[in-house]
């Protein structure tokens, strides 16, 4: 395949658990090498485990993809579906002499397995039921693939270069199961070819594989496609990624407030680089990935820097990229998005204080529903009776001030001002009026965000508090 050949490769889950960020990673790197080189990204569902595929994690690999907006050119396709197509070339290869049934009972391949275990071998088939007279009566085979006995299976991988394994080392895989559903390496091998896919692109733990598969290709008298297998990703203490390093499930991330570009940038440069660059769009991605550009090492994950692209996505990505993130994780917490500052606004506020959604929507909550009470410590430091004379000034003129950043900014400064007092006399007291409680932005930009009607309500209500508070010491 020459480097300008559109790159036809697939994603193939097999739906087991989530999305996992390994995953969504594999499925990125094929994504971008399709797209990269003009080429299409397939999604296969590879559910022939009956007993450990769920349609729950079905579904959950779809929503996870569909987050990340890594929509497949075709499919998904489910291999559950395409049962004849396995069957048909199962026998095939019965029919050409290169599988055979094998009857072996389970306690036999246990044996053979430890007897070379003991031996200090790896186990393998002996290959028993290659030659049988007569087949056992009363026994469901499975089906064996004939893998050739001796030569060397070599392919040079486009991301670890060249890689050869001896047949000696490989057995006589089992293809079909009793109950006559394939396995892995043959129902992969019968799609990949079916679906004309010219990169296989896959995590390393897949590399004992792939010579078995190639094996196959040839046994179905095809040309193998070429293969990229991608490192794994280790966790910040060296260890392989995996619960007991946080959240593994790609959607886990956007319930802690990731915005879907951030990750994408993210798994781009976890194992991919370009120069010493960290920032890359989607469209920067595209136009420079290459999928030998892939390390060979594997890569650690990094919260800390996940955080830093999440924050500066946050703080540049259009507002139509963040606004339906933001208001998914606004009605997550019970808040209604129309009820409060249009998302723009909000993230533009925001986004310099806080690293994720999360934060965000959970300091924001003032400015999309009021709250009961004033958070005690504040109002008893705060809403005093020398801050009644203050805040009732501003509140006249909040009452027809231009509605901006700028000009609210102005109107403080300027009751401060006419009062002749500091600003921290009226700044926190508005602060714990509008916010109920004593952190937000810059006062300005935090009436901005609350809105007049709101401002309005909630200094007539600190001013009501002011003065039964004076009454009830009075
Ligand atoms: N279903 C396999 C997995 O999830 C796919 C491997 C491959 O891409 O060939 O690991």
């Amino acid at each position: 395949m020459s480097d300008s050949t559109p790159i036809r490769t697939r994603f193939a889950p097999s739906p087991t658990g989530f999305l996992h960020i390994g995953g969504a990673r594999t499925a990125l790197f094929c994504w971008l090498a399709a797209r990269s080189s003009g080429g299409e990204f397939i999604l296969r569902i590879e559910d022939t485990d009956r007993e450990r595929s769920t349609s729950e994690s079905v579904q959950a690999i779809l929503d996870g993809l569909e987050w990340l907006e890594l929509d497949p050119d075709e499919g998904p396709f489910y291999q559950s579906q395409r049962m004849p197509l396995y069957q048909a070339a199962v026998e095939r290869l019965l029919d050409e002499g290169k599988a055979y049934r094998c009857y072996c009972s389970r306690e036999r391949l246990e044996k053979l397995r430890e007897d070379a275990m003991a031996r200090g071998e790896k186990p393998r088939y002996d290959g028993h039921c290659r030659h049988l007279d007569e087949p056992p009566k009363g026994i469901e085979p499975v089906i064996r693939f004939r893998n050739p006995d001796s030569g060397i299976v070599a392919f040079k991988d486009r991301v670890r270069g060249p890689i050869e394994f001896d047949n000696r080392e490989l057995d006589d895989l089992v293809i079909q199961r009793t109950d006559g559903s394939p396995t892995y390496n043959f129902a992969v091998v019968v799609d990949d070819l079916d679906m004309r896919i010219n990169l296989v692109i896959r995590g390393d733990d897949h590399i004992n594989n792939t010579p078995r598969q190639i094996n196959l290709y040839h046994a179905l008298d095809a040309e193998p496609p070429e293969f990229a297998h991608v490192p794994m990703i280790l966790g910040d203490d060296g260890a392989r990624l995996s619960k007991r390093h946080g959240a593994v499930g790609v959607l886990a991330w956007r319930e802690l407030g990731y915005l879907p570009d951030a990750m994408v940038n993210y798994l781009a440069r976890l194992g991919w680089s370009h120069g010493d660059r960290e920032q890359f769009g989607r469209d920067d991605l595209v136009e420079l990935f290459r999928i030998e550009d892939v390390n060979r090492k594997a890569s650690r994950f990094d919260t800390e820097k996940l955080n830093w692209l999440n924050q500066h996505y946050l703080r540049t990505a259009p507002a139509a990229r963040v606004a339906p993130e933001l208001d998914w994780h606004l009605r997550r917490i019970g808040l209604d998005p129309a009820g409060g500052p249009a998302a723009a606004d909000l993230v533009r506020v925001q986004a310099d204080r806080c690293e994720t959604l999360v934060e965000i929507v959970e300091q924001s909550r003032p400015f999309y529903a009021d709250f009961d009470e004033f958070e005690p410590g504040a109002a008893k430091k705060h809403l005093r009776p020398v801050a009644a004379e203050p805040l009732k000034a501003l509140r006249d003129r909040l009452v027809d001030v231009e509605w901006t950043p700028e000009a609210l900014g102005q109107a403080v400064h300027a009751t401060a001002e006419s009062l002749e007092i500091g600003m921290g006399k009226l700044g926190q007291p508005l602060r714990v009026a509008l916010m109920g409680h004593g952190q937000s932005p810059s006062i300005d930009q935090t009436l901005w965000l609350v809105g007049r009607d709101r401002a309005l309500a909630r200094i007539d209500k600190a001013l009501a508090f002011i003065a039964e508070r004076a009454a009830a010491s009075g």
